[in-house]
């Protein structure tokens, strides 16, 4: 399975998956169905399913043009979402299997960010490759969501769920916002050596207007506070011994930054 990145919107990410041996294509979180009917036409390929993680509009902007133009298009959400995602015609909850071609997704209820947020995890097509996590705008890279619809204790529950898959897999977050998450990182973990050069290399990716995105969880778990409620240094920089307070204070310390 290949995955495309297209850059849409003011910093969105839409993620292509094409299976080269069917030729067949699905969209995740598609905010505009242009840029990934250009991507199809470059493969030939054909758009079977669109994969929709929550039901903010630069997340499902493009789910009625790719509708008309693909009428037996699966589209796939939350079932907590119902009403709120254009088209949508299967309802997934906690633990509900998808899956695209050959590979297999395992679908995560991840409330927080909005009240009904799902992650996608595909699992590897052999023991050696990494899996692929589609989490929307529930875990950014160096960050997370914000909390429009759900709680802190929630969040924590949400983000433990993705933290506990395998380091190699691959993280394929909705939003260009690494940069400034570690900006703001660095406010409260900057002693972290994993930290600080994480940063220096993303600035200079930055520089040269190079996509941060898809990340590596193994770091992300070193390097964002956002999954590190637990870290004993975090949480004497937040003064919180508890895993949720930790959370809730670095949360509302970057809806400040
Ligand atoms: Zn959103
Ligand atoms: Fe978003």
């Amino acid at each position: 399975m290949q995955v495309y990145r297209l850059a849409v919107l003011s910093d969105n990410y839409i993620f292509v998956l094409h299976d080269t041996q069917k030729n067949i294509a699905a969209a995740i979180d598609p905010a505009e169905a242009e840029p990934v009917l250009r991507q199809l036409e470059a493969t030939g390929a054909e758009l079977v399913a669109l994969f929709n993680t929550h039901h903010h509009h630069d997340h499902v902007g493009g789910n009625r043009r790719l509708m008309e133009r693909f009428p037996n298009l699966r589209i796939y959400g939350g079932a907590e979402d119902f009403g709120r995602i254009p088209g949508q015609n299967v309802f997934l909850r906690e633990g509900d299997r998808v899956s695209f071609a050959s590979s297999v997704g395992e679908v995560f209820f991840v409330p927080g960010h909005t009240r009904a947020h799902i992650a996608y995890y595909f699992h590897p097509n052999a023991p050696d490759e990494p899996g692929d996590l589609f989490c929307g705008d529930t875990l950014f890279a160096g960050g997370c969501g914000r909390l429009f619809e759900g709680s802190p204790s929630q969040m924590v529950s949400s983000l433990g769920k993705l933290r506990s898959l395998p380091d190699n897999t691959r993280v394929w977050c909705a939003h260009e916002y690494t940069l400034k998450n570690l900006q703001f990182a660095l406010t409260v973990d900057g002693n972290n050596p994993d930290l600080q050069a994480r940063y220096a290399q993303v600035k200079e990716s930055r520089r040269r207007d190079e996509a941060t995105i898809p990340s590596i969880l193994g770091i992300e778990k070193r390097t964002n506070p956002f999954l590190r409620w637990d870290n004993p240094d975090l949480q004497a920089a937040v003064k919180s011994q508890s895993a949720v307070q930790t959370f809730a204070r670095l949360r509302g310390m970057k809806d400040n930054f």
